[in-house]
């Protein structure tokens, strides 16, 4: 008798891309953890556990869904009909705005082939430059302060398991025990043989809770804390002498910018008191080796590439990056938050990490696409500003969104909301029936993870192949074949494969001499070695684990300082609005919650949307644990239960953002954004909260 078929692939969710194996007998699917994944070893988190549930959920879309007008429900319709009508809209906002005016919005969590092929259907079946992503409000702040420094924008320059090698960690603004809990592993094995960890954040979290010193600042302050520590680490003679001479340019400017972060002052701007500073400055500065990692909390700021440029400076004047267990590095967090922001779903890139003005970058890409350089668009807005502009006059007026909700994660929401329905015509792939879904003129069902194969890039730049497990149910399509079929009906068919292996073949030279260089990352070799890591030029090259052991990815080889100045949050508290609002995940959910909200486990666990309240800020409010509250900003409300905590700063209060309607907490944020990275402010904006009575919290 046939056992069951047993495929080895990867978790539906975060950048760890843990992974898993499928078992399927008789329509049963059992899922287990893969012991020798080198990220997770055996490891999962709850929402991996039952991810499974997933692919049979009673709420799966599995037919077309179309609206006849904007007052009519959707109805079931026909692929052809659906399809059609998306291509017909395409085609009259084209010919009546021009191309720029059809565009795309896609996702980080989308394969790379995905990723890949979005980019160049906007690029060459719609002539558009409209195209951006939801990473862009994840992890384009990290991505700008490492190519900036290094050159080049890889997550981690080394493999995850290096934690447990460095003598000391200082995590800033992530709480990975909650988010990604099997890396915790590899925090663990290190502070088991003698390892020091510093954690920076607003909350006691988990994480933080775990490490043997926890800064808690101010949301928005840690650039003046970089600044503040490397100021210490001049003064304490903890500067790497050698390493800048040798390896760096722009230290003098930096040496002078440090100048004025005294303790003292910088104990007032964050509120970390500087025995703190000190104490943190010292392990660093006498550790054999030692990472300083940051994620979304120091860099979803309106100033968040300079607060990462400012933790690089103080891992480069240590001497960090390119030395064992050492180094700075950013924890990603989407699927494929890393490969997603590196084959042209970013408003101003092509694959390969290219920037789609650099003519030599535009000839190699039109060549493999085969068409003319000329024909390609130019850079297009970054994800807050397209969307901002949606349904107005040099707008979008059409969009298709892949991979993401908008109407529960991007900030501002209501206007989001209001921009999307000024839309003529908006087009959604989806699993299941989202916020974004919802609003849809047409809604085409999609396969999801396990039913189809594509390669995604996970946190250390890692390319790994999730694999095929289960049939899809009947009905649904990949993204793939939908962005195929719609080009066809644009008359630009012969430009686009549906077929993952054939996509990834051209990807691969499409990046060849790119910074993000899969030339030689074979599918097979990503099968039999556990996954290649990038740049990999060709077929014989081993691939790169670690980055920048002899030289950084910049012309020179030499990593480059910047002189950053601490800046404060676009929205500060005042009479009105008097409390910060910082936002982030929770252990159960992910993201804008589409899918774990709807596994049953993981919805009954954590099933609504909450603020953390410190005591006082409750007592003078008049707030118990458990009652309704409304937090309202200048944008917009949301209704939360409260958590009455001392983990939080008193002068703080945090939501997650994984549920929309009205505890929705991006209803609240500010999308003042990056100057650079084009990040909106999602970890600091000023609310004000009152208790609901019963009859208004209902
Ligand atoms: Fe999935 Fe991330 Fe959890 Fe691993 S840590 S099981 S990849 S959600």
């Amino acid at each position: 008798m046939r056992g069951p078929v047993s495929t080895a692939t990867h978790c539906p969710y975060c950048s760890l891309q843990c992974g898993i194996t499928l078992a399927v007998e008789k329509g049963r699917v059992e899922l287990a953890a893969q012991e020798d994944w080198p990220t997770n070893r055996g490891g999962l988190c709850q929402k991996g556990w039952t991810a499974a549930e997933l692919l049979d959920s009673p709420e799966r879309l599995t037919a077309p869904l179309v609206r006849d007008s904007r007052d009519q429900p959707l109805r079931p319709a026909s692929w052809d009909e659906a399809l059609g009508r998306v291509a017909v809209a395409m085609e009259r906002s084209r010919a009546e705005h021009g191309p720029d005016s059809v565009g795309c919005f896609s996702g980080g969590g989308l394969t790379n082939e995905k990723a890949y092929q979005a980019g160049k259907f906007v690029r060459v079946a719609l002539g558009s430059s409209a195209i951006d992503y939801n990473g862009r409000f994840c992890m384009s702040s990290a991505a700008a302060a490492g190519t900036k420094a290094f050159g080049i924008d890889r997550g981690l320059p080394f493999p995850l398991a290096d934690i447990a090698g460095a003598d000391v960690v200082l995590l800033v603004g992530s709480n990975a025990a909650d988010t990604m809990p099997p890396a915790m592993q590899w925090f663990e094995a290190g502070r088991e043989r003698g390892a020091r960890h510093v954690v920076v954040d607003p909350r006691a979290t988990a994480t933080a809770r775990a490490a043997h010193l926890h800064l808690q600042p101010v949301p928005g302050s840690d650039l003046a804390l970089a600044n503040g520590l490397l100021h210490l680490a001049i003064r304490e003679g903890y500067i790497d002498e050698a390493y800048i001479d040798g390896r760096t340019t722009g230290f003098a400017e930096v040496r002078r910018a440090v100048r004025a972060y005294w303790p003292d002052r910088v104990e007032r701007m964050t509120g970390v008191p500087v025995q703190d500073m000190v104490a943190t400055v010292r392990l660093l500065g006498e550790a054999r080796s030692a990472m300083i990692l940051t994620a979304r909390g120091a860099e979803q700021h309106a100033h968040g590439t300079e607060t990462a440029l400012a933790f690089l400076n103080l891992a480069l004047a240590l001497g960090l990056p390119g030395r064992p267990f050492s180094g700075w590095g950013t924890l990603t967090g989407q699927g494929n938050g890393q490969g997603g922001r590196e084959h042209g779903q970013k408003a101003d890139q092509l694959p390969g990490a290219r920037r789609i003005d650099d003519p030599a970058a535009r000839a190699h890409v039109a060549s493999v696409w085969g068409i003319e350089p000329e024909e390609l668009p130019g850079p297009g807005l970054s994800a807050y500003e397209m969307l901002d502009r949606l349904g107005t006059p040099g707008g979008v007026r059409t969009l298709l969104v892949m991979a993401s909700n908008i109407a529960v994660s991007a900030p501002n929401r209501d206007r989001m909301v209001d921009r999307l329905d000024a839309l003529d015509f908006l087009a959604v792939c989806d699993m299941f029936l989202s916020e974004t879904a919802e609003r849809a003129d047409v809604v085409l069902p999609i396969a999801q993870w396990a039913e189809e194969e594509g390669t995604l890039t996970n946190l250390e730049g890692r390319v790994i192949l999730r694999r095929k497990a289960v049939e899809p149910p009947p009905g649904v399509r990949s993204d793939l074949e939908v962005l195929a079929d719609l080009a066809e009906r644009l008359g630009r068919g012969k430009h686009f494969s549906a077929d993952p292996a054939e996509v990834y073949d051209e990807l691969r030279r499409a990046s060849a001499g790119g910074a993000a260089d899969y030339a030689g990352i074979s599918r097979e070799r990503v099968q039999s070695e556990q996954g290649v890591f990038w740049p990999c030029p060709d077929v014989s090259h081993a691939g790169s684990p670690r980055l920048f052991t002899e030289r950084f990815a910049t012309p020179d080889g030499r990593a480059r300082f910047h002189a950053v100045q601490a800046q404060e949050p676009a929205e500060l508290p005042d009479e009105e609005f008097p409390l910060i609002l910082t936002t982030g995940r929770v252990l159960r959910q992910y993201q804008s919650g589409t899918q774990t909200r709807r596994v049953p486990v993981l919805a009954a666990a954590e099933p609504e949307a909450f603020v953390e309240v410190h005591p006082y800020v409750a007592a003078r409010a008049e707030v118990g644990e458990g009652d309704v509250v409304r937090l309202r900003s200048r944008r917009g409300t949301a209704v939360l239960r409260a958590r009455v905590t001392d983990t939080i700063r008193p002068d703080t209060v945090f939501v997650p953002f994984h549920w929309g309607g009205r505890a929705a907490a991006n209803a609240l944020t500010n999308p003042a954004l990056d100057p650079y990275s084009r990040m909106p402010e999602f970890k600091a904006c000023a609310v004000a909260l009152t208790r609901l009575d019963p009859e208004e919290a209902r």
